[in-house]
């Protein structure tokens, strides 16, 4: 696609973006990297990634018009429904067309990181489904605060590794997973969660989610009669629910789009996760973008109370919008985002997952006029989360 908010050839997103790897798997990209359109463009790749999305996923997702939300903020308000995905979130989109690359190219063990341990189960549940081996690297100290999603990665079959390195969290898992993956270069894929890591991989994962704006495309000309909604609203972690939603809008420049990060205890507090204001460029997971980062070039541990926002950087593409200003950046702190979480349950019957819920409390923070269309992407469902919000608002 020519366009200025999208890759390059070269595999930049403006400033942003390239392939900074070890010598050692330049290989297992450079192949990547040249066949991934020619193998995801064949009919039979096609027809197998569609079919899966509607039997599997639970594809089309709704479009919903959420009336009493829209009642209360004087605009129309509509939900994309990622929630109702098969296990609960936008992530499988992504993960079954990684799967079905990885067996194109021959490979028979699947290895992921994972912080929160979402992608970890998208990634589980697809080997399971496609008969691969698979290993999730996770820090261990992730692995303690998670363990129910230890527990599914395991019952779906999946290894989990600790990783016992530094922080012993995402950024130790990751190390983790690219040390095996150097070590294994013949038989192993690597499934990214995100927008992240080095050319193809933000391209290739926000082309796996763009599924989410291609149908509100339809869904509001059905509803609506027109295709262009006035917002399009996502919570960013890494970016790939956002990239999904924003994808067919990009160069629709009356689409306003609003990209929601997590403030944490407060921009300021040093406990935050808002990774444009607060990050500065730098390389991380092989990509050159913003990333929070000390005076000398370490990267910072970055808080959320949604640990799928619990990111200390931002993807490439994601870099680019903030900087060509293309999308407007938000940060919510966890107050505000569990107190939208809770008004959405009460006004929709919708407990949305909190990293989602952080895009709700934007509502009350933009003034919209009241034949505003306004798309929010519900990346996914809070039942993961049921204890953080028992915890915090004392149920
Ligand atoms: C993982 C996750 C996110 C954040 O990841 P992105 O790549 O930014 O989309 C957001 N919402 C939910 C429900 C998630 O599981």
């Amino acid at each position: 696609m020519n366009s200025k908010y999208n890759v390059n050839e070269k595999g930049f997103y403006g400033d942003f973006g390239g392939a900074f790897i070890p010598e050692m798997l330049y290989p297992n990209v450079e192949k990547l990297r040249q066949q991934y359109l020619s193998i995801t463009a064949e009919q039979s790749f096609q027809d197998e990634f569609k079919a899966l999305l509607k039997d599997y996923v639970g594809r089309p997702t709704p479009l919903y018009y959420a009336k009493r939300l829209s009642e209360q903020f004087n605009a129309k308000i509509y939900l994309k429904r990622e929630d109702l995905c098969h296990t609960g979130a936008h992530k499988i989109n992504n993960t079954i067309g990684q799967i079905l690359l990885a067996k194109r190219l021959g490979k028979t063990r699947i290895i992921a990181e994972t912080g929160a341990g979402q992608h970890g189960v998208a990634t589980a549940t697809v080997c399971a489904l496609m008969g691969l081996q698979c290993i999730v690297y996770m820090g261990e100290v992730d692995i303690e605060r998670q363990a129910p999603n230890v527990a599914r990665m395991k019952m779906l079959g999946a290894e989990v590794r600790p990783a016992t390195s530094g922080s012993k969290t995402l950024k130790d898992a990751t190390n983790e997973a690219i040390r095996d993956w150097i070590s294994n270069p013949e038989d192993t894929f690597y499934i990214i969660g995100s927008v992240v890591g080095p050319h193809p991989y933000p391209d290739m994962v926000a082309r796996f989610q763009s599924v989410i704006s291609e149908e509100i495309k339809s869904q509001l000309l059905e509803k609506e009669n027109r295709e262009n909604p006035d917002y399009v609203i996502a919570c960013v972690g890494g970016g790939s629910n956002a990239a999904g939603a924003f994808y067919h809008f990009l160069d629709e420049e009356n689409v306003k789009l609003i990209a929601v990060e997590a403030a944490g205890k407060g921009i300021d507090s040093g406990e935050s996760a808002a990774t444009s204001v607060l990050g500065k460029i730098g390389i991380i997971h092989g990509s050159k973008t913003l990333l929070m980062q000390t005076n000398d070039g370490q990267i910072t541990e970055p808080y959320s109370i949604s640990a799928g926002l619990d990111y200390p950087g931002v993807g490439p593409m994601h870099a680019n919008l903030y900087q060509t200003q293309r999308a407007e950046f938000i940060a919510i702190t966890d107050d505000d985002a569990m107190q939208s979480g809770i008004e959405l349950a009460q006004t929709e019957g919708i407990i949305p997952a909190i990293e989602t819920a952080h895009a709700f409390a934007v509502l009350k923070h933009k003034k919209f006029e009241p034949n505003d269309i306004v798309i929010i992407n519900l990346s996914g469902r809070g039942d993961k989360d049921l204890n953080t919000y028992i915890n915090y608002f004392k149920l």
